[in-house]
């Protein structure tokens, strides 16, 4: 039986997704030959990354507004170091939201300073900080949309003349956003796009060229740019399953319809969190993310009854991250409101046994 799958990612990708993909390694496009044994620079695979780039570039509605999208190696962890190698050349502004945006800015301090402008580390990052001052002159801004450990989401985003520069991993494709707004978007492929192996980078080309320092071809914007992000052996799987997961969307009707269903999952088990007094949620209100909900028992002897009850309900993946503890329900954009539904029984079971 199929598992409802609330791992924070890898994680669900929707289930015709894992049929198309898994029919595609047997035999691709009906040529007789794997995904996997095709060149990378023939044309059925070409296509498919064309259309990768395409679907996102539609979907995030920034279509013929200058911006480039490339397929990239080396998760968003790379992300955090060649954003900066591309375009730190004095000074950047970091808000510091969670583990990830704090290793983002350790990166960054090796090319050059770094101005935290805000951060949530005093509170174990269960708040996004409101109210700060950015300064001026800064070379960009970076800030993580979602911050998948602490399961907190900033609603409203800065508003600054720097380019702003987003980590979206654990959120992208699953809310409207004015993403002209951003001037780099980075994301892993392995929550609401694809498999691990890919990271998709989408990016205002007018920001490049501005700093004076070499950049090693791999790690250049421009570079894979210039090559329609085919300067070496792309991922072909990642990059094959997250187009299909991009086409699932369009067809879905787009980010605008996955985000009702986002919002409707969500109301679902914060009003469960809320209502039940077994349970207390993590992150301040305001600030709850709709893609990681964090939660945790108010008494832990209860702990054995729980776990083994959504066990036995055919529930993965709901164990906290070790730096917060309790549970973390991540509800990507293919998991069913029915799966949301199945956990929230158990909460509410273990309420009616204790
Ligand atoms: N940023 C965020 C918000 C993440 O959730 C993660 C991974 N879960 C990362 C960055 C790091 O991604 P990767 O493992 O692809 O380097």
């Amino acid at each position: 039986m199929k598992k409802h799958n609330f791992s924070a990612g890898p994680c669900i990708l929707p289930q015709e997704v894992f049929k198309e993909a898994s029919q595609a390694v047997l035999d691709f496009n009906d040529s007789g030959l794997s995904i996997l044994e095709i060149s990378h620079r023939s044309k059925d695979f070409v296509d498919v990354m064309e259309e990768a780039r395409s679907l996102a570039l539609e979907l995030l509605g920034l279509e013929g507004k200058g911006y480039k999208v490339l397929f990239l190696q080396g998760g968003a962890s790379t992300q955090f170091l060649m954003t900066a190698y591309n375009l730190l050349q004095t000074k950047a502004g970091y808000i510091n939201t969670g583990s990830w945006s704090d290793k983002a800015v350790k990166e960054a301090k090796i090319f050059g300073e770094v101005i935290e402008v805000a951060s949530s580390k005093d509170a174990n990052y269960n708040y996004i900080p409101k109210g700060y001052k950015i300064p001026e002159g800064l070379d960009y801004l970076h800030c993580t949309s979602n911050n998948t450990i602490f399961g907190t989401q900033i609603k409203d985003f800065p508003t600054t003349n720097a380019p702003l520069i987003c980590d979206m991993s654990s959120d992208i494709f699953s809310r409207q956003l004015d993403f002209s707004k951003f001037s780099l978007i980075y994301a892993g492929a392995q929550k609401n796009m694809g498999p691990a192996g890919t990271t998709l980078v989408v990016i205002k080309e007018d920001i490049l060229g501005k700093i004076e320092r070499q950049i090693p071809s791999m790690l250049d914007y421009g570079v894979h740019i210039s090559k329609g992000s085919m300067f070496n052996t792309p991922p072909v799987f990642p990059v094959y399953t997250s187009m299909l997961t991009l086409r699932w969307l369009k067809k879905l009707g787009g980010i605008a319809a996955i985000e009702e269903e986002n919002d409707k999952k969500a109301k679902l088990i914060y009003s469960e969190i809320e209502l039940n007094p077994l349970f207390k949620g993590f992150a301040k209100k305001e600030d709850r993310s709709t893609m990681n909900a964090t939660f945790s028992l108010i008494n832990e002897d209860l702990k054995e009854t729980f776990d083994a009850m959504w066990k036995e309900a055919g529930i993965n993946g709901v164990n906290g991250h070790r730096s917060v503890g309790g549970y973390r329900a991540s509800m990507y954009n293919a998991m069913s409101i029915e799966s949301v539904a199945a956990l929230v029984d158990v909460m509410s079971d273990l309420e009616r046994k204790a």
